[in-house]
C-alpha cells in the first residue's frame, strides 16, 4: 500500500484517495482569443510522458477534494515532495 502526504489534510492517507491530473505548472495562454489552433490544441491536449522525476498535478478526491502537486519518480514511483498550488518545488525535476 502506498501512502501519499496530503499538504492540506496534513497527513499520509491511502493513495486510494487520490487521483493524478498530470503534468504541473502548465502555462495558460495569456490572450487565448488571439492563439492559433496549434498553440490552443498543444495548450489543452499535448503532455510530456516523461522518465524520471516529474512535477505532477494531484487531487485527494476522496478527502479534502483540494490539488497539491507532487514531484514523483516515474520509473520508481517513489514520491520525492508534496506541495501546494502556488508554491515552487524544491526539487528539480530530470525528466524531459
Ligand atoms: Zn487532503
Amino acid at each position: 500500500m502506498l501512502l501519499i502526504y496530503c499538504p492540506h489534510c496534513g497527513e499520509h492517507r491511502d493513495e486510494e484517495e487520490f487521483h493524478s491530473k498530470g503534468q504541473a505548472h502548465i502555462a495558460r495562454p495569456l490572450d487565448p482569443d488571439n492563439c492559433t489552433d496549434k498553440e490552443w490544441g498543444e495548450y489543452l491536449f499535448f503532455r510530456k510522458n516523461p522518465r524520471g522525476l516529474h512535477h505532477e498535478l494531484w487531487i485527494h478526491a476522496t478527502g479534502c477534494r483540494k490539488f497539491f502537486n507532487v514531484t514523483r519518480d516515474t520509473v520508481s514511483y517513489e514520491i520525492k515532495e508534496v506541495y501546494k498550488i502556488g508554491e515552487r518545488p524544491s526539487v528539480v525535476a530530470t525528466a524531459s
